[in-house]
């Protein structure tokens, strides 16, 4: 099963599949905040399994976005490439 299936099948079970578009992107943002309080007082040294707690957090509400606005991560993130390829050439030495 595709990560996104699982993602909405899981959302769907318990009834969370209602929320706004706006009310995802809020939680992205906020996801992102705990994310970077991690890096608040030091760059250096972090809990991986704490970070990856909150990387997976965004990556389930980005994941929910994309089922609300009926695209693929696949789709968007690959239109994404092809237009930032194209602005940004491959330099050839
Ligand atoms: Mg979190």
């Amino acid at each position: 099963m595709k990560l996104i299936e699982l993602i909405k099948e899981f959302r769907e079970t318990r009834k969370w599949n209602n929320n706004s578009e706006a009310s995802l992107v809020k939680s992205i943002v906020i996801e992102s905040a705990e994310l970077l309080e991690h890096f608040q007082f030091q760059e250096k040294e972090y809990d991986k399994e704490l970070v990856c707690n909150e990387l997976a957090d965004i990556l389930i509400y980005c994941h929910a976005l994309c089922i609300k606005l009926d695209v693929t991560p696949e789709e968007i993130v690959s239109n994404k490439l092809i237009d930032v390829a194209r602005r940004y050439p491959v330099v050839k030495d």
